[in-house]
């Protein structure tokens, strides 16, 4: 049993000092200041309870680890030119090794950023051997990681159908619900304009068959709905829908330029939208119309995108710029106000993984959780802790990260690994990797 103390616990529907008890995997009791009066949180056994906050782990709904070596390509670049001028060539030249240590260390960034769980949307040509090391990496680290094993079969570097449907299975029976259920895989068709209809049918009925959702990048570029539009006639969520595949168990990555038509049928089939401002803004590619999607019930999680076209994993801050974008681009200072987009980091990312044991502090859940130490000199003296948590709070103040009722970091210090020593290691290998893909900055 393991007991945490907190001066604020972010429960559900309200936020109250108190306590959380941990019994092995899950979250076995939550004792409020409120409903048990003898607790007092004062005695913490964590850290100065004047100043902590627990709130359930965030949920990095997409991103690309593996481009933790790619830092720096997206600067002045449009997303076409920068993937085929950079991130390809980039992720072509990779070594099994390359991808193990790329993505330890997008691992650690995302600890470090408060993520618990991570969908890690992912595919290198070459081979099972680099999805293998990715999904060994999360088994040994102890982060929650859903492997969307992404593919083309259309267009640069496409792989032969048969191909893609053999590793999919494989990758069902080796690795769906493998570490106690911390490892899942995920169905990742890379964009509509790479995918034929045929496959994006065939493998969201094999996701299905596993009990596995679908993601796929959808709308991120005004360009590429115009691709889809010339190959189909229909617009990307119209053609998707006419296909059959659009449904709870079906992420949208990005939905940037949705049509209102479109954005009624999302709501419609329950489709959950991913939401990633930073890298929306980096690459100058728009702004997801998330407020209308959310007033029209649509389920929006958060996600970075890869650090190559975000530089970095921090939902701390993926939230505060959902925040902001929200409100700049609607004029209403009250759109996605601080208790709502820890919600969308939570609770609905839980519900587009479709795991209702995430994204909540209650008996039962499981014992994903974080905690920030909130006694810093750009965050004290503290009105509201909600709003110091979105508007005050860096990546850098998670203090203890728990996964499966595991403690991975605490203190700020990462417990599972020698951090300084697989930083030397990422720079030499990173510097190596670039020279061989003939790619400079
Ligand atoms: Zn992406």
């Amino acid at each position: 049993m393991r007991t945490l103390d907190a001066s604020w616990l972010v429960l559900p529907d309200h936020v109250a000092p108190g306590r959380i008890l941990i019994q092995g995997d899950r979250i076995s009791a939550v004792e409020t200041a409120v409903s048990e009066p003898g607790i007092r949180p004062a005695q913490s056994t964590i850290h100065n309870p004047q100043s902590t906050i627990a709130l359930p782990g965030l949920i990095n709904a997409h991103t690309h680890l593996e481009q933790t070596f790619m830092r720096g390509y997206s600067a002045n670049r449009a997303l076409l030119d920068w993937l085929k001028h950079y991130i390809w060539k980039l992720q072509a030249a990779m070594t099994v090794e390359d991808v193990r240590l790329a993505c330890l260390l997008g691992m650690v960034e995302a600890l470090r950023g408060g993520a618990t769980t991570v969908i890690q949307h992912f595919k290198l040509a070459s081979a099972p051997a680099h999805t293998d090391a990715v999904l060994q990496t999360a088994e040994q680290l102890g982060i929650r990681l859903v492997l969307a094993r992404a593919w083309n079969d259309r267009g640069a570097n496409a792989e032969a159908p048969d191909a893609i449907l053999a590793d999919f299975d494989r990758l069902y029976a080796e690795w769906h619900g493998a570490a106690n259920g911390r490892i899942t895989i995920a169905n990742g068709p890379i964009t509509p304009w790479r995918c034929s209809a045929d496959m994006l049918r065939r493998t969201v009925e094999l996701a299905r068959r596993h009990g596995a959702f679908t993601v796929c990048h959808v709308s991120e570029t005004r360009d590429e709905v115009g691709l889809t539009v010339e190959d189909t006639g229909r617009r990307p969520v119209e053609w998707f829908d006419a296909l059959g595949v659009l449904g709870p168990d079906f992420h949208l990555i990005h939905g940037v330029w949705v049509s209102e038509a479109e954005r009624d049928i999302l709501a419609r089939r329950g489709v959950a939208v991913v939401h990633c401002p930073a890298a929306n803004m980096i690459l100058a590619s728009g702004v997801a119309p998330v407020t209308a999607l959310l007033r029209e019930g649509v389920t929006v999680a958060l996600g970075t995108d890869g650090p190559a076209s975000n530089d970095g994993q921090d939902m701390i801050e993926t939230m505060r710029l959902a925040a902001y974008l929200a409100r700049v681009t609607t004029l209403d200072p009250q759109a996605l106000p601080p208790r709502q987009v820890i919600d969308l980091a939570t609770a609905h990312g839980a519900r587009a993984l479709g795991n209702s044991a995430l994204g909540r502090l209650s008996p039962g859940a499981k014992a994903d959780l974080i905690t920030l130490d909130l006694n810093a000199a750009h965050i004290q003296p503290i009105g509201d802790p909600l709003s110091a948590v979105v508007y005050n709070a860096r990546g850098s103040d998670v203090d203890t990260v728990i996964v499966d009722g595991r403690v991975l970091m605490a203190g700020k210090q990462v417990l599972v690994l020698d951090e300084v020593a697989l930083l030397d290691e990422c720079r030499d290998r990173a510097a190596h990797l670039a020279r061989r893909a003939g790619v400079e900055i």
